[in-house]
């Protein structure tokens, strides 16, 4: 949307306060998102704003929410956000628009325009847009429609674009990017598109959303080829006992966690694994909690999300029996996080004495160090690496990649120093 409001004339700032009209991008993914979205609406009309409602709560509640905030000048669904434009000029001409598809069919592709901030080094790429899967405790399907892929020539030629315009980091992302091309190639085509990202020269591509299922000897060996391609598995597995996972309508997965995961780690040494677990889930046994305990002290993910289960309107888990009342989900949520913490501490220190590329990303307005990433932290998600300031620092810039000696590790963040030529060839000689 705001590549369409820029290449249609429009100013766009991230600052409301410069706005005369706001388009909140919203969340209904559960409770707890859909509650900040809807403060962050009352606060824009409480001032006053003109605003457009667009995102997953647009779709989910679509005229019952154009009706609660009459402020709203329009409310614009997650397969609709194409036609911000017409949307406007029918804004600008009186009307109060609702441009919501029942089912959403739209994707994006490479001639979309789009709207970068000027240095930003990391850029995210849609792949697919949907889901065919129906985990009992999921919204999305209902909220972005069934899955639909862009062709690999049109997600090429974006990276193409990207590249041209200075991105370091690529992240490919869907819903579930394990399946990407399923729907229009008949079988799951991830493999072929990574060997095709290989030739673009963009230095980091890292994958979201990886599916044990979808994670193919054709993926893997694409992994072990494709020399940009970041070693780094995003697998959302949920929890791992069979008979959760069954409940969840996972049941896909049940066998393969181990064994998949073994697999890889012979395949890729390096790889590096973030996953994120559902604690909580209604039928979940103390037995089933304490299955999962031994998972995660035996696999040691170098980053775990934890999250307590949200019974979400119109999924099939929001009826199952057997609810875990919540201070039992938030103690075993607590469990997890403090099994995980020496785990993450571990690996992180595992990095000291290395020297990693580090993209930069800023400062740390109160210390003043620069704050950057390697390779094993994703953006947002992850922690940083910590740089202090030495000599060879002084002419960093964000977007800049430079080899940085790994000299101390704390739980989430690394700290380091830039190393010279002279330092690098020294560390190799030793
Ligand atoms: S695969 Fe992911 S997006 Fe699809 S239904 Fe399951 S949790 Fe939701």
């Amino acid at each position: 949307m705001m590549g369409l409001l820029d290449e249609g004339g429009f100013g766009v700032t991230s600052n409301p306060d410069d706005a005369s009209l706001v388009v909140v991008n919203t969340c209904s993914f559960i409770q707890e998102a859909r509650e900040e979205s809807v403060k962050a609406l009352v606060a824009l009309a409480e001032q006053n704003k003109e605003i457009i409602i667009a995102g997953c709560l647009a779709q989910h509640f679509q005229t019952e929410l154009l009706d609660s905030i009459p402020e709203a000048k329009a409310i614009i669904g997650t397969g609709d956000y194409q036609h911000i434009l017409d949307v406007l000029q029918r804004i600008d001409n009186g009307e109060r628009v609702n441009k919501v598809s029942k089912i959403p069919t739209f994707v994006g592709d490479e001639y979309l325009a789009r709207y970068r901030k000027k240095g930003q080094s990391v850029a995210y790429l849609k792949v697919a847009e949907g889901c065919d899967y129906n985990c009992a405790f999921c919204i999305i399907p209902k909220l972005r429609g069934k899955q639909r892929s862009r062709t690999i020539e049109s997600i090429v030629s974006e990276a193409q674009q990207l590249e041209k315009q200075g991105v370091k980091e690529l992240i490919l992302i869907s819903q579930i990017t394990t399946n990407y091309g399923l729907d229009i190639y008949g079988r799951p085509a991830l493999g072929e598109l990574l060997r095709e990202l290989g030739n673009v020269m963009i230095p980091w591509i890292r994958v979201h959303y990886s599916y044990p299922t979808g994670l193919t000897e054709d993926v893997i060996k694409a992994f072990k080829e494709v020399p940009n391609l970041l070693p780094y598995l995003d697998l959302p597995l949920q929890h791992s006992h069979p008979d959760v996972l069954k409940a969840m309508n996972r049941p896909w997965q049940a066998d393969l966690n181990t064994s998949l995961l073994d697999k890889i780690r012979l395949e890729l040494p390096e790889a590096v694994f973030r996953t994120s677990f559902i604690v909580g889930f209604p039928g979940e046994t103390d037995d089933h909690f304490d299955h999962l305990v031994s998972f995660v002290q035996r696999q040691e993910f170098d980053h775990i999300g934890v999250f307590t289960f949200s019974a979400e309107e119109g999924t099939k888990a929001a009826s199952l029996s057997n609810p875990v009342p919540f201070s039992v989900a938030q103690a075993r949520k607590d469990k997890i996080i403090s099994i995980q913490q020496p785990i993450a501490a571990k690996k992180n220190q595992k990095s000291i004495g290395r020297i990693l590329d580090v993209l930069i990303e800023g400062k740390d307005k109160e210390t003043g160090e620069i704050l950057g990433r390697c390779s094993r932290f994703a953006p947002e998600v992850d922690g940083s690496v910590r740089i202090g300031l030495g000599e060879n620092s002084k002419e960093l810039k964000k977007g800049m990649m430079v080899p940085v000696n790994i000299t101390g590790s704390y739980l989430y963040d690394l700290t380091g120093e830039v190393v010279g030529a002279k330092d690098m060839v020294l560390s190799i000689r030793k």
